[in-house]
């Protein structure tokens, strides 16, 4: 007999990956450069100069042994360490290298906090539109139940009072990602604030604490000087998932942490049943390497300059003809009002007759909108421009 629930998400087609499988397929049959993919959020640019030569030294100059070993669950401490110092030089608050977990990238990290949280089976956790659609077999597959609060989506700021509406004694946490993916918003320090508010009341309402669930990836993607609040500075109970995917252009070397500040409630607690969490998912001890390339680059920050290039060409030239979009500040994506309103049909059709790769929003709780990764070559941008241009004509 096999998993029944494991089954159906290994057979369920990822609407993305088919997007970038059917573009690799197309690209064989009509030239790389006649199909224009926007569907991946694979980073563009390349990691750190730093990075690199941080690999090369670790492998040549440290015994092998200790560079390809175990280490501790949680991981190196002076790993941790340098990016407690890193945080605390940031945002100025107290950070402890024993308040670090280290995981592979943000997915487990969440998984791990969401089932230290899943206290039975009631245990609702929120996802505000839209939202990176992972996030629903994350809570659904580890004993909670996914409430979802509708976007407001004339702002794609927090909507509060949709929100308000939804909480219950049952609401264990709410997952707050900024700069968001899809919609490259950064959530302003006053939507923050209002939030926590609004957690810290209801939570004394309740008798248990909301925590948030800061789901960083994106935390260094920002745009134009736009502040991006780091959230236990806004909110004492708070833990962030945090991943060098992106900012340091590292996705396939699996490296992030989760940080549970000391002045969270129940922190220790809530420390030990997320290595808990990560003990049940084999997903302790990431790679040993990158746990210590991170603890030579955790001050590392990624050169933004061609993201911001290509967020300026796309959201520039698809206004101007005529598209709704939503002024992206931050991470590497655009979300655009799909023409007609019909976000799958758009989609399809903006694939069968351009080769153009556009991901309807649907899934990401925004139906009505197309998500367009653009973290790709700038070139590819250009060449696609008539494509969206015959669409809407
Ligand atoms: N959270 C968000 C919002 C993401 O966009 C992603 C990846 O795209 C993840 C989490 C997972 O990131 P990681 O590669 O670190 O597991």
């Amino acid at each position: 007999m096999i998993n029944e629930n494991c089954y159906k998400l290994g057979a369920e087609p990822s609407v993305i990956r088919s997007l970038f499988a059917y573009g690799l397929q197309q690209a064989a049959l009509v030239g790389p450069d006649k199909v224009y993919d926007y569907s991946l959020g694979n980073p563009s640019i390349p990691a750190p100069a730093a990075v690199n030569a941080s690999i090369m030294d670790i492998i040549s100059s440290m015994d092998s042994i200790q560079v390809h070993g175990y280490t501790m669950a949680a991981g190196l401490t002076d790993a941790r360490k340098a990016v407690a110092e890193d945080l605390e030089r940031r945002f100025g608050l107290p950070v402890k290298a024993e308040e670090l977990f280290f995981t592979c990238g943000a997915a487990p990290a969440l998984i791990s906090v969401i089932k230290a949280l899943a206290v039975g089976e009631d245990s609702e956790i929120m996802l505000l539109a839209p939202f990176f659609p992972e996030y629903v077999p994350f809570v659904e597959q580890n004993g909670a139940k996914v409430v979802i609060v509708p976007p407001d989506t004339s702002s794609f700021q927090i909507a509060l009072d949709k929100l308000e509406a939804l909480l219950s004694p049952r609401t264990q946490a709410v997952i707050v990602n900024s700069p968001n993916n899809p919609s490259g918003v950064v959530y302003s320090r006053e939507s923050l604030e209002a939030l926590a508010a609004l957690l810290e009341r209801k939570g004394a309402e309740y008798g248990h604490p909301i925590y948030i669930i800061a789901d960083e990836p994106y935390r260094e993607l920002v745009y134009d000087g736009v502040e991006v609040p780091f959230i236990p500075c806004i909110y004492k109970n708070t833990v962030v998932c945090y991943s060098y995917s992106k900012s340091l252009s590292l996705p396939g070397e699996r490296i992030g942490y989760v940080y549970v500040p000391g002045f969270a409630r129940d922190s220790r607690e809530l420390y030990t049943a997320i290595s808990g969490a990560a003990r049940i998912m084999g997903h302790v001890c990431p790679p040993s390497l990158m746990q210590l390339v991170i603890g030579r680059c955790a001050a590392e920050r990624p050169d933004l300059a061609a993201y911001d290039e290509n967020r300026r060409l796309l959201y520039g030239s698809l206004t101007a003809m005529g598209y709704e979009c939503v002024k992206p500040q931050g991470a590497f994506y655009l979300l655009v009002k799909a023409p007609g309103g019909d976000s799958m049909a758009f989609s399809e059709k903006a694939k069968l007759q351009q080769n153009l790769l556009l991901v309807p929003a649907d899934g990401f709780g925004c139906p009505g909108y197309l998500r367009l990764s653009y973290c790709v070559a700038k070139d590819m941008i250009e060449r696609s421009l008539p494509a969206f241009k015959a669409l809407l004509d």
